[in-house]
């Protein structure tokens, strides 16, 4: 393998420190430096403070490419296309997108920005990987730029179904712009047979679930799941430290108490509420044993700037009250809920503590949490509770699957996970184990970088 890699994303993997740079924490990162490390590359992205763009520098063996956003951009092209126009479209339309033309034209501004620092980062042979539903028209700007290079796509939301793409007054131009790539991957099955779908209706030509004619090109779809660092979340859940504080929480907890956790981002699309709503059944079933449970809700905060996000924070927050007004009592409250990010050594003690990981949202392209619960369960206990709507449970199969519509169905489900027969427990846990140990995501983006080559 010698080809350069130039990767552009939104975010640069950098963030700004008082003297300098430090890495920011991520699977992508984690995963893709290495090959760049080695072969060289660049990365091209937003330093994510408003107007910052210094000129090229290295950092950690990669050149690092700043591209410019202003704070309108930020609000038009990021909160408001990115995130309140093609977010809540792709993620079945569950919050209703707003469609504005003073939102897209900056989008496609900023995606010819970002495809401009690639287009002048890239050397003859190397190879262009553009990521993500912000950048969705930079393959195809890039191909103008750079018909020289391959270029490949990975998106890592779902792709919708074309009758939901259907309402978006410019489908043609993202699709055009994503059949500027020689490979555009998805995460799912169904989202690459979405995207064929769409092309074949709004674009015509010819093509398959496999792969679409664009112009004189054919143009790969792969679907490529993303992972985890499989060995590093198994080796920091068998650390001293975690194991010390994974002791230290079950006293604060009470240690007979079996432990339920949910981990998200504060989004819509995460099933928060539908979960709180199917604990508040089950306790209602059984009150018998509200003593005899709890659960830890962890809410990371996320676009804060996003109408819709502050809403779901007020009703999470209220059903949080709710619970613990009908069911606590004075020596103990049934929901912990913490607004806030865990650093990944008591994010993994979280995993370590909990019994039952449940993870139910309505929509997600794939969803990490559900994939490091399963990676730091040595001793394949615990039981993971799924939404069929993640893209994780195209894989985790062993996995207790719920739909997330389905409130009782929920609450059944997560009963029967707080009382799993010791031995179909441990039997699933290993199966899954062992997905996410033969997957982790040096196998996902050296498939992904061999797709792209060729
Ligand atoms: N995460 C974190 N700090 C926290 C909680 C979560 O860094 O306090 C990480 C978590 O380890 C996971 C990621 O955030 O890697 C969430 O990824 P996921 O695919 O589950 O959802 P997304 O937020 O990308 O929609």
């Amino acid at each position: 393998m010698t080809n350069r890699i130039v990767v552009v994303a939104n975010r640069l993997p950098l963030r700004r420190t008082e003297d300098g740079w430090e890495t920011s924490p991520g699977g992508l990162v984690s995963a893709v430096a290495p090959f760049i490390q080695e072969q060289g590359g660049s990365w091209v992205g937003w330093t994510g403070v408003p107007d910052d763009a210094p000129p090229p520098f290295v950092h950690d063996g990669i050149e690092q490419r700043p591209v410019r956003l202003t704070q309108a951009d930020i609000d038009d092209f990021y909160l408001g296309c990115s995130n309140g126009t093609i977010w809540p479209l792709y993620h079945d339309a569950i919050r209703p997108p707003e469609f504005h033309r003073h939102w897209w034209y900056p989008y496609v501004a900023v995606n010819r920005r970002f495809a401009e620092q690639a287009a002048e980062a890239l050397r003859p042979g190397d190879l262009a990987w553009v990521h993500d539903y912000q950048l969705q028209l930079v393959p195809g700007m890039l191909r103008r730029m750079r018909p020289d290079v391959r270029i490949g796509f990975f998106l890592h939301i779902p792709f919708p179904p074309v009758e939901i793409l259907a309402r978006l007054p410019w489908r043609r131009e993202l699709l055009e712009g994503l059949l500027g790539a020689d490979v555009v991957a998805f995460q799912t099955r169904l989202g690459r047979h979405n995207f064929s779908r769409a092309a074949l209706r709004f674009l015509g030509g010819e093509g398959t679930t496999r792969w679409l004619g664009a112009g004189d090109r054919t143009v790969r779809l792969m679907s490529a799941p993303i992972s985890i660092d499989t060995r590093r979340y198994a080796s920091l859940a068998a650390s001293h430290g975690v194991g010390e504080r994974v002791a230290a929480l079950r006293d604060e907890l009470g240690t007979d108490r079996k432990v339920v956790l949910g981990v998200d981002r504060l989004d819509y699309t995460k099933g928060i509420d539908v979960r709180l709503r199917a604990f508040d059944t089950l306790l209602q079933r059984h009150r018998e044993q509200a003593d005899d449970v709890v659960f830890l809700q962890v809410a990371v905060p996320s676009r804060e700037g996003v109408g819709d996000y502050a809403a779901m924070r007020e009703e999470v927050e209220g059903l949080v009250g709710r619970i613990n007004g009908s069911h606590g009592e004075l020596h103990h409250m049934p929901v912990h809920y913490r607004y806030g990010s865990l650093d990944p050594e008591e994010l993994i003690a979280y995993y370590r503590l909990a019994d039952v990981m449940c993870v139910t949202p309505f929509r997600d392209g794939m969803n990490l949490v559900a994939k490091e619960y399963v990676a730091t369960r040595p001793g394949n206990s615990g039981a993971l509770v799924l939404s069929e709507f993640a893209g994780a449970a195209q894989e985790l199969r062993q996995a207790l699957l719920v739909n997330p519509y389905d409130v009782d169905g929920v609450a059944d489900v997560l009963w029967r996970a707080l009382h799993l027969p010791p031995g179909e427990e441990r039997a699933r846990m290993q199966a899954l184990r062992r997905q996410v140990q033969r997957h982790d995501v040096f196998r996902w983006a050296l498939s992904c970088i061999e797709a792209i080559r060729h």
